[in-house]
């Protein structure tokens, strides 16, 4: 088994990197890639241990991109290139979360629930801060009785405590993804909220200016509807990925090896990056 597409406590993961390479390697993967959200900053250390336990280490990111409808996540895989344009971006990209953050904080506030920019920093282990935190925040507070609820009810877009974070025009994310000599890989595409007919001619329109791949199996999505992304994306010459989404054990439908409807994610999904 394999995974491409993972977080460590660097954003909104619970287990270091060290620990993740551990997790990963107990439960027999043979590769794995990290991606925190907008942080490069646990790549080395989960490199590093990774070696030592004998399993592929995939250095990787996960980028906002800058979009109207639903949500748009950008996956950068194998990033074994020049990483410094990319984190000098990062550095900008960061700020605006914590500002967003900030202005989420006031939201709560405002609508009475009493909270410090400090008690929610206090649940989290690494310089990124997102909405995670927030929503495992509300359910320690007893306000949502789950991290689902939390999103739907408080937190996903639209909701009272939502606040947009700027993230990346697509054309940029990609060059800085291939610049650090990595794949760009749109994540679970469907967050993208489009049609099948508008997603695919999207997703046409793009491999003709850069786009690599789909991460055709999430946890979060249907097989049938896993299956029928990576039907097409394999017609349309695109790299075709598999990730659990894994966060540590508060998020439980999201398991080390594992993707949409339970599926073991195996080796021939490295494909696309070798
Ligand atoms: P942010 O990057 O701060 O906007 O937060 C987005 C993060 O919140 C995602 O990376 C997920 O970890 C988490 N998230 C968003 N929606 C949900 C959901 N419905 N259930 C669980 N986690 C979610
Ligand atoms: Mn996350
Ligand atoms: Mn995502
Ligand atoms: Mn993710």
């Amino acid at each position: 088994m394999i995974d491409l597409h993972a977080h460590s406590a660097h954003s909104d993961g619970e287990l270091s990197p060290t620990q993740l390479m551990e997790t990963a390697a107990a439960r027999g993967l043979s590769a794995i890639a990290l991606t925190d959200h907008d942080v490069l900053s646990g790549l080395p250390e989960a490199s590093a241990r990774a070696s030592s336990l004998n399993l592929r280490f995939v250095p990787g990111v996960e980028l906002e991109i800058n979009f109207n409808e639903g949500e748009f996540h950008l996956l950068g895989l194998d990033l074994r290139g020049d990483v410094s344009p990319l984190e000098k971006r990062l550095v900008g990209i960061r700020e605006h979360r914590s500002r967003r953050n900030e202005r989420i904080v006031e939201k709560m506030n405002e609508a009475g629930v009493g909270v410090t920019m400090t008690d929610i920093a206090s649940l989290a282990k690494g310089e990124v801060i997102s909405r995670l935190h927030f929503a495992a925040y509300l359910v320690h507070r007893g306000i949502a009785p789950s991290i689902p609820e939390a999103f739907s009810r408080y937190l996903g877009k639209g909701k009272p405590f939502y606040d947009p974070k700027l993230g990346l025009d697509l054309d940029e994310a990609i060059d800085l993804i291939h610049h650090a000599g990595g794949k760009a890989v749109v994540a679970h595409p469907l967050t993208l909220k489009l049609p099948w007919d508008v997603l695919i001619a999207f997703f046409r329109d793009r491999r003709g200016s850069g786009l690599d791949g789909i991460e055709a199996y999430h946890s979060d999505f249907p097989p049938d509807d896993c299956r029928r992304l990576e039907e097409f994306g394999r017609t349309a010459d695109f790299i075709i990925t598999a990730g659990s989404d894994f966060h540590g054990f508060r998020v439980p439908n999201r398991r080390l090896g594992y993707s949409s409807g339970g599926m073991e994610i195996g080796p021939e999904f490295l494909e696309g990056l070798d």
